[in-house]
């Protein structure tokens, strides 16, 4: 019986992740759930998975949560969440809080020697190098749950890094793939939103559309998979069935497909290195018929071409992308800022920013901070700018 610990357990990683639990008690126990302010659905979750422990961010929450009686110990705020991470209890911690928020509580699990099912890509995003060296300290596993890395994790099984010829992305295109640049200026979130084969969180589905979300992957995969940015590829798969590829040194490809739900790299992630039954139905390749491919225009999507700029800068700067990123993405979903600034608020926040090494998780959080106010400032710009 694997005991684990759930964080961001209200999210759509969180609840796809007790789906397969449900349907696989006798091989899964819930120890502690973390969620931010939703008590409505953790009340819920607390009366059918019945953990030990739950944590919420908001303290008022947490409060709220308290009046209702349940048979469970209540904490709260970041402490709280790094408490639930790191329970005794716990065998592997699933870590899918959204966003950087995720990053302390989930450097504080492995620290703690906790195996980690990665959900949360900016834990590596942010801290790639501190994140990987501790887990390699502490004898820590993270096992991808991003659909393309557990699909790359899968394709490799083990193999020599050596026979690696290149690690070949698939991204779905997102909302937008068949509008023209021009057209992208005008599109509102509602439509952003939108996304043709995935359904998830509001910020990853406008990453989706935006392209930021595989820019992000390719730096993930860099961390995880340990390998030359320049062997890192992204081709557009609209159809999102083949979730990732590893090319190898002999000319042969092997790639990992499934239809495309988040429940397939969870339960992957969980049972490793086994496979569960009862989690996704059967590929009809039949009744799919067409895989097609190609490659990203990088003049109409600069998400990508940023990121690998951010990753040879090194040291902070793609902790930087990443909080220029996330304010970009709020104040275009609070109608701020057009959809194509959110690459120019990056780009922007970037090109101020002097890269610099830092070796503690609290410094980079620190940097993220800071990185995160100087968008706000040239967002506010941009705002003033709109208005004119
Ligand atoms: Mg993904």
């Amino acid at each position: 019986m694997k005991k684990l610990s759930i964080l961001g357990s209200t999210g759509s990683i969180g609840k796809n992740t007790l789906e397969v639990v449900s349907r696989h008690p006798d091989k899964f126990k819930v120890v502690a759930l973390a969620a931010r302010n939703n008590i409505e659905d953790l009340e819920l979750q607390v009366k059918e998975f019945k953990p030990d422990v739950v944590a919420v961010f908001d303290e008022e929450a947490a409060e709220n949560l308290k009046n209702r009686d349940l048979p469970v110990d209540i904490l709260f705020g970041e402490q709280g969440l790094i408490e639930a991470g790191i329970i005794d209890s716990a065998d592997m911690v699933v870590s899918a809080i959204a966003g950087s928020p995720g990053l302390g509580p989930t450097y504080a699990a492995i620290q703690a020697g906790k195996d980690i099912a990665l959900a949360t890509k900016e834990a590596l995003v942010m801290a790639g190098d501190i994140v990987m060296a501790a887990a390699a300290a502490n004898g820590v596993s993270i096992i991808p749950v991003d659909s393309e890395h557990s699909a790359v994790f899968q394709c490799l099984d083990g193999r020599d890094r050596k026979e690696i010829e290149k690690i070949i992305l698939t991204a779905s295109g997102g909302s937008f793939l068949n509008r023209s640049l021009s057209e992208l200026d005008k599109v509102t979130p509602e439509e952003a939103l939108k996304h043709p084969n995935w359904d998830m969180g509001r910020k990853i589905t406008i990453d989706s559309a935006t392209l930021m979300n595989k820019g992000l992957e390719v730096i993930e995969a860099y961390w995880l998979f340990n390998v030359p940015l320049e062997k890192i590829d992204v081709v557009i798969h609209p159809q999102s069935i083949i979730h990732s590829m590893v090319s190898y040194v002999d000319g042969s490809v092997i790639a990992q497909m499934s239809m495309p739900d988040m429940k397939g790299p969870i339960s992957y992630a969980l049972s490793y290195p086994g496979r569960l039954g009862d989690i996704l139905p059967a590929l009809n390749l039949s009744e799919i018929r067409e895989l097609t491919f190609e490659k990203p225009d990088v003049d109409k999507y600069p998400a990508i071409t940023l990121t690998y700029r951010a990753l040879e800068s090194g040291g902070t700067m793609p902790c930087v992308l990443n909080a220029a990123n996330e304010a970009a993405v709020d104040a275009f979903l609070d109608g701020d800022i057009a959809f194509t600034d959110i690459w120019r608020v990056v780009a922007d926040t970037m090109s101020e920013h002097k890269t610099i090494h830092v070796d503690t998780i609290e410094d980079i959080i620190g940097v993220s901070n800071r990185a995160r106010k100087k968008a706000e400032d040239i967002i506010n710009i941009k705002k003033e700018q709109n208005k004119q």
